[in-house]
């Protein structure tokens, strides 16, 4: 023994938008790293697939279906979390879509369901997660997605832009207030990742012609640029959500194969 009296808890971690795309990956890799794992999408037979795969290697899944930003079904998938796999450590608030519009044509429908969708359910995340994270009173990580766009402008995606930015502020102020509670908030921002999202057949075949290509143009990235698969997300995030990465909190993580640099 060298007076670490810790006990051998399993970990447990909350994944939103986790049926596809880059949140499957950060699921199965921190099931890869031993932790159990709630994840969240609108579509039941989806998320019950990426369940089976955790299940498969070994940890708990629970499939919580539901819109994250709902407070109600946020609300309740914290509690279900906690009753059925015991505890939270991790909460990934990754669930985010784009609406692709210029300023001068923007519906304010279609902006504020951006606004929901991407930025409101991240707060929600954020609000429930910390306060569980705070009555168990051992810390924490908690994790949003932004983007390169969080970072720079681009054309078409104002609303999408907007979310991102703010994201990393929020984020900021999470950080902060959190810090008391040893409870670490950052975001992870990626550059051009080839997921469902990304896959725009007929803007993709406008601006060069595969999938990524019109994510690319709106990033102001050449065709032939850079674009990576989910796992170089998910690897970053495993990296931040494990207890040895307690020293960083309210940054924002760009990894994009060198677009923007900080
Ligand atoms: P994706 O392939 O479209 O997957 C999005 C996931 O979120 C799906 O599981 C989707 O399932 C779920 N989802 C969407 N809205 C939801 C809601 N309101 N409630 C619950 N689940 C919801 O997207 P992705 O490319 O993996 O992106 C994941 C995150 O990374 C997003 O926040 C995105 O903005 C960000 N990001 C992506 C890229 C990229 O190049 N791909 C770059 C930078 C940042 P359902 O639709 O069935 O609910």
């Amino acid at each position: 023994m060298n007076g670490n009296t810790h006990h051998a808890v399993t970990r447990v971690a909350i994944v939103t938008g986790a049926s596809k795309g880059i949140g499957r990956d950060i699921a199965l890799r921190l099931a890869d790293d031993g932790l159990d794992v709630t994840i969240n999408s609108r579509n039941a037979a989806e998320l019950e697939v990426v369940a089976e795969e955790i299940r498969a290697k070994g940890r708990k899944a629970l499939a919580f279906v539901g819109d994250v930003s709902d407070e109600e079904v946020v609300q309740s998938m914290v509690e279900k979390t906690v009753e059925v796999l015991g505890r939270l450590d991790v909460m990934v608030a990754n669930a985010g879509t784009a609406v692709v519009s210029r300023v001068v044509d923007m519906s304010l429908k279609d902006w504020n369901y951006c606004m929901d969708s991407n930025l409101a359910s991240v707060m929600l995340c954020y609000k429930y997660a910390a306060r569980q994270m705070i009555k168990q009173g051992e810390g924490g990580r908690i994790l949003g997605a932004s983007s390169i766009l969080g970072k720079k402008g681009g054309p078409e995606v104002s609303a999408y832009v907007a979310t991102k930015f703010a994201i990393r502020g929020l984020t900021q102020c999470l950080a902060i207030e959190l810090a008391p509670h040893k409870i670490t908030a950052n975001t992870y921002a990626p550059g051009v990742i080839l997921t469902p999202l990304t896959n725009i057949d007929v803007l993709d075949k406008q601006y060069g012609g595969t999938h990524g290509a019109f994510t690319k143009h709106v990033c102001g990235i050449a065709p032939d640029g850079p674009h990576s698969s989910g796992d170089t997300v998910a690897s970053l995030v495993s990296y931040l959500a494990k207890p040895e990465a307690y020293f960083i909190t309210g940054q924002t993580i760009v990894m994009d194969g060198g677009v923007v640099m900080s």
